[in-house]
């Protein structure tokens, strides 16, 4: 199609984005090319979903074995490589049970109503409230938008599910004044990614697992960022020295394919009886197909230590070459989940950055967010940090 053609069926589509303009045609590894020919090195990465890269030859593999044997199944029959997928998971997590699903809003879903379920039918306890923190980001369905704490989020759909209550992060007097005994769960991510790369304090994180344990409120980490490898860690609670009753994946578990998992603690599986949830596309033959190459992958090639690493090195470098810019306030990150604090919106910098083949995007309107795969270069962190450097100077 013709720009113009392109432009006219776009007209067809709800403006629910503020798109580039650019059209991205092909993929390989860090790079991607626009129509034009034009080839960007990619530190977006589709928001931390291709975490191995564009087109991973291992995982492309496994699908295509898998797309010439069988597409779908209901939920109702065995679906072997669902098993499997969900073995490799709990085999490397704290995690005992897994559900899949299709996106990163229906694993915190499916968490929402394990942990009421949960509470109301196995501990008999009526509890039902979720507690979320402000700047935090869990998805657009009616329930996660509520449990999200921006204001933007929820703008213009009220009425809002009830039972959510959303308070300060790091404040451990606002925890303890909004624990009752109507508190089913506390949800959060672990570096909050969306609201501009906050890692929570650690000290914080522990006092927090401590109350959930003593007053028998489930904790619930939302790891569709942070999870598959992106922090330096499979996952990223295993910074912080606590285990979550329950976690969420989406992004990163499917390097490209659409798929999302909530993985719980062994006393949940009562949680769910055959008929209390369900998706009639979760965890197809395909998707955890490729669920399981990509864990094996990232387990088997040891993927989160080198993002330890090249994040580490991408930190370093980005704090050494901006340290002159007065626009650039600071780096901040975990692994390869990297922010820079800008002193203004960082939209122009965006737009400059693709002008010279770099993708990168925003965390908030005063935070560059980057994003490279897990199997970046030091190369190309060098000539990242290199556009960004002259950019920002
Ligand atoms: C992207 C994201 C979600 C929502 O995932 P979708 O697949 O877009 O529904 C939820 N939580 C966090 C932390 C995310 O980054």
């Amino acid at each position: 199609m013709s720009d113009n053609q392109t432009a006219t069926a776009a007209a067809s589509l709800l403006p629910t984005y503020a798109r580039f303009p650019i059209t991205l045609v092909k993929g390989e590894g860090s790079r991607v090319w626009d129509d034009a020919g034009n080839r960007y090195l990619d530190f977006v990465s589709g928001i931390a979903v291709t975490n191995l890269g564009h087109a991973p030859a291992r995982i492309k593999e496994a699908l295509v074995k898998q797309l010439d044997q069988l597409w779908h199944v209901s939920n109702l029959f065995q679906i072997p490589n669902q098993a499997e997928a969900a073995k490799l998971l709990t085999d490397n997590s704290c995690g005992d049970a897994v559900f899949f699903c299709n996106s990163g809003a229906e694993a915190n879903e499916a968490a929402i109503k394990l942990a009421r379920r949960y509470q109301q039918l196995v501990q008999k306890n009526g509890r039902y409230e979720i507690i979320t923190f402000e700047q935090s980001f869990h998805g657009r369905t009616l329930a996660t938008l509520t449990a999200t704490g921006q204001a933007k989020v929820k703008e213009g759909f009220a009425p809002l599910p009830e039972g959510f209550t959303t308070i300060r992060l790091n404040d451990m007097a606002a925890l303890e004044a909004a624990v009752s005994g109507k508190t089913a769960a506390v949800m959060l991510e672990l570096v909050q990614a969306e609201g501009g790369i906050h890692p929570v304090d650690r000290e914080y994180i522990k006092q927090v697992a401590e109350l959930c344990k003593r007053e028998g409120i489930l904790l619930i980490v939302d790891e569709i960022q942070t999870g598959m490898g992106r922090t330096g860690k499979l996952f990223a609670y295993e910074h912080f020295g606590i285990e979550p009753d329950i976690f969420t994946l989406a992004k990163g578990l499917g390097s490209g394919f659409p798929v999302g998992a909530m993985v719980a603690k062994e006393k949940l599986r009562e949680g769910f009886t055959a008929g209390s949830h369900g998706s009639t596309f979760g965890g197809t033959p395909i998707a955890t197909a490729v669920v399981k190459a990509t864990v094996e992958t990232i387990v088997g090639e040891s993927l989160p230590a080198r993002a330890a690493e090249q994040g580490e090195y991408l930190m370093a470098q980005l704090r050494e070459k901006l340290a002159g810019s007065s626009f650039a306030q600071e780096v901040r990150g975990l692994g390869l989940l990297v922010g820079i604090e800008c002193a203004g919106p960082v939209g122009d910098i965006i737009s400059a950055a693709q002008k010279k083949g770099l993708l990168v995007l925003s965390a908030g309107p005063n935070v560059l967010r980057l994003l490279p795969n897990l199997l970046v270069t030091k190369e190309e962190i060098d000539e990242a940090v290199a556009i960004l450097a002259e950019l920002l100077a």
